[in-house]
């Protein structure tokens, strides 16, 4: 196994996350190449905590133990990726949980398949996406967990299980890969609803199979300054313009910025007027003859192709390009989630708030995820719809201001983006996840020694 300290090339920056506000506690690193690996480093005596691409803004991945990180275990590989067709026809593929999205979207395409949806950035892992409830956009498309149909899972015991779609109360038996010797407890029952959105809390996600379908072409266009009273009269047909939808704002008064539509070339087809319903009005909103960043004054090479060219699926759906840094970098971010028909209200309770909001703020984005039944999803019981913030690097102002956001949403049962800001209290996310306190007698159950367990999960689990 390798570790941090006999590893020439790890970058400092593994020891911090992604946009650099937070320094990990973590006293070791860890690579494992192997289940054996995972599985000795998880019963070795101290916490633990699973590390994905490091890209959530809280503490979520902290540890003050060893961090695992899976980016040398079973790397994605076109030459050597399987998708595998069952006698119902349902196609899928099982990877690493370290893998990123653009690695396996890249290679999946090499096979003539693409994931149905990713969020605005490539370059996050599997696991750690699934772990937070990460979501890209469509009233149709579930959050990036709505693909997994098993998860392979190294309990704080050292046991793996696989839980699999369907299964309510009971997990069968280890995968015929896992070496021999080890084998699945028959007294743990892990519900597929609980296990997908995890939190880090039930173990290290070692291989994650998800759906994937045959390729498909998206094209993308982008519209300016949509009136806010379009949104407000029309925000179904907004929002349901295509098949990903993203309605960016910095909350001025005249109108909304840019709206981004990501519709799927077979689905444009199949309307009456084709590729040309999609004018150069949009409710309103005129096309953008420039290819756009969401954030004012930054270039948009980093961003996936626009101005209505249709391309893969994989260089579409997310709004960042995998060789570029997404969105700034130098910035913060909190989202939270509100069933759907209240988009228009609570949008309006936050446009009240604009004069607080605007000077810590780089861009707000609005979008839509479907409901997906998780346990721990913001999304889980309702269709809903996202108001993120991407701030200023000004943590402290941020955080004082989160509550009054909070407070304002509250009377639509806003649920915070588990790997972004949010300062929600145990209390209230007991309200607002009924099965909050089964999920952490799960975790009690799979973790009986709180190896996963850090200062995050003890806030917000209780
Ligand atoms: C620029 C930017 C854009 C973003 N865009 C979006 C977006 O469009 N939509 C959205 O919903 N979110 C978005 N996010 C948030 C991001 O997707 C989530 O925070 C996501 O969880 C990050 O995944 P990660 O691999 O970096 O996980 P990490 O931050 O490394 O870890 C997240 C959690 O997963 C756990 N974990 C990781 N790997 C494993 C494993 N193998 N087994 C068990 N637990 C594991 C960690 O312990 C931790 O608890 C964005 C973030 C950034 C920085």
């Amino acid at each position: 196994m390798v570790s941090v300290t006999d590893d020439v090339s790890t970058q400092t920056t593994d020891r911090s996350n992604w946009a650099g506000n937070l320094e990990y506690r973590a006293v070791d690193l860890l690579r494992p190449t192997t289940l054996e690996e995972v599985r000795e480093a998880v019963t070795s005596g101290g916490p633990v905590r699973a590390l994905g691409s490091r890209h959530c803004f809280n503490d979520i991945a902290d540890t003050t133990g060893t961090h695992l990180s899976l980016d040398r275990f079973e790397p994605v590989d076109a030459s050597t990726l399987v998708v595998d067709t069952d006698a119902s026809g349902a196609t899928t593929v099982t990877v690493s949980g370290g893998a990123r999205y653009g690695d396996l979207a890249t290679a999946l395409f090499e096979h003539g398949y693409a994931v149905p949806n990713l969020a605005s950035l490539p370059h996050i892992s599997v696991a750690g996406a699934i772990a937070t409830a990460t979501h890209g956009s469509g009233v149709t498309n579930q959050g990036l967990g709505g693909a997994v149909v098993a998860l392979e899972i190294v309990t704080g015991t050292g046991e793996v299980l696989t839980v699999r779609r369907g299964d309510t109360a009971s997990t069968g038996p280890s995968t015929s890969t896992a070496p021999s010797d080890i084998t699945a407890p028959s007294d743990h029952t892990v519900p597929f609803d609980a296990a997908v959105v995890h939190l880090g809390a039930l173990g290290v996600v070692t291989r994650v199979t998800l759906a994937v379908e045959p390729t498909f072409e998206v094209r993308q266009d982008v519209f300016v300054d949509l009136p806010w009273e379009s949104f407000e009269r029309d925000v179904d047909a907004v929002l349901g313009a295509a098949y990903s939808v993203s309605v960016f704002t910095r909350w001025r008064d005249d109108a909304m910025d840019q709206v981004w539509l990501k519709s799927r070339v077979d689905e444009l087809e199949s309307r009456p007027g084709g590729a040309l319903a999609l004018g150069e009005d949009f409710h309103g909103a005129r096309r953008s003859p420039v290819p756009l960043h969401p954030l004012p004054g930054i270039s948009a090479e980093s961003c996936t192709e626009q101005l209505g060219v249709a391309g893969p699926a994989h260089e579409r759906l997310a709004h960042f390009r995998m060789a570029f840094t997404p969105s700034n970098g130098d910035e913060l971010q909190s989202e939270y989630l509100v069933p759907r028909q209240h988009a228009v209200a609570a949008v309006a309770a936050v446009r009240a708030l604009r004069d607080r909001i605007v000077p810590l703020l780089q861009v707000t984005e609005i979008r839509t995820v479907a409901a997906d039944g998780f346990w721990l999803s913001p999304s889980g019981a309702q269709d809903a719809v996202g108001i993120h913030f991407t701030w200023l690097q000004r943590q402290d102002e941020v955080e004082a201001l989160l509550p009054v956001i909070e407070e304002a949403l509250a009377p639509f049962d806003a649920r915070p983006h588990w790997g972004k800001l949010f300062t929600t209290d145990q209390a209230r996310l007991a309200e607002l996840y009924p099965r909050l306190a089964e999920f952490r007698e799960l975790a009690a159950r799979l973790d009986p020694q709180g190896v996963f367990r850090n200062d995050y999960l003890r806030r917000v689990l209780g």
